[in-house]
């Protein structure tokens, strides 16, 4: 499987990346691929044209429902509904409860997404199938509810499967630990710097990020969810004191191999 960076600047977009949306593809013994996003924040959709047709989508996976993680949905909807071709099959869309009513909420009409739709809510550690790919999510800590995913798909060499692990957003948590446990690649978010965001209980800083990638054991890091008005260098330094492995940063169109 394969994970394209189609936005990752964190809690807004920025001049460089649309807010956090990432696509994750994974070729079918049929010759098909299977793509489901995580999240479609602000300005991701525009991006996102330049990678996937968006009927093409087989579910969207939503780790909460902050802005930047689903304002783009309305565009989705428009595209699946009013696009040449169209009206498209509807897609699959995970996410916490009250998913329906936030969608229709950004649509600005009643209901509206339920043709272009089908919701349905995260269990807290239920695994969810969609084609070669099981999603766990599990909650973490955040002012809202919120979903690390866990996702087990096939290994893009064909042999055996790989485990990739998005945080969504959240502080360090005993829930954000156990799903990241021994992943091939974990995308933290690394939103607040150390000595400058004192508040608990909504971000990751780099340090707490490079913390979770230590005592969870994951082969690779990657740091995302950076805001325009946060240091890179400085969130990537960070986390450098913390984890030993190799540590990214996300970047829009860079794609991960697993
Ligand atoms: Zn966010
Ligand atoms: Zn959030």
């Amino acid at each position: 499987m394969r994970l394209v960076v189609v936005g990752c600047s964190g809690s807004v977009s920025g001049p460089e990346s649309a807010s956090s949306c990432y696509l994750l593809q994974a070729d079918r013994p049929d010759g098909g691929t299977t793509s489901v996003l995580l999240d479609l924040g602000s300005g991701a959709f525009g991006q996102l044209l330049r990678y996937v047709a968006p009927e093409q989508l087989d579910a969207v996976l939503l780790s909460h429902l902050h802005a930047d993680h689903v304002v783009d949905l309305a565009a989705l909807e428009v595209y699946l509904r009013y696009a040449p071709g169209g009206p498209f099959d509807a897609v699959d869309v995970w996410g916490p409860d009250g998913t329906d009513a936030r969608i229709e909420q950004l649509s600005g009409e009643p209901s509206s997404g339920a043709e272009v739709f089908r919701t349905h809510a995260w269990v807290d550690r239920e695994p969810v199938r969609v084609g070669p790919f099981e999603i766990a999510p599990t909650t973490v800590l955040h002012p809202v509810p919120a979903f690390a995913l866990r996702i087990t798909g096939p290994a893009e060499n064909g042999q055996g499967t790989r485990t990739l692990v998005f945080t969504g957003d959240t502080d360090a948590c005993d829930g954000v630990l156990a799903a990241a446990h021994g992943a091939d690649l974990l995308l933290a978010e690394a939103a607040f710097e150390e000595d400058r965001d004192e508040v608990r209980g909504i971000h990751l800083t780099g340090r707490r990020a490079g913390e979770l990638a230590t005592a969870a054991g994951v082969q690779r890091l990657v740091l995302t969810h950076i805001p325009p008005w946060t240091s890179r260098e400085k969130v990537r330094a960070e986390a450098c004191t913390t984890y030993d492995g190799v540590v990214d940063l996300a970047c829009p169109g860079v794609t991960f191999h697993l």
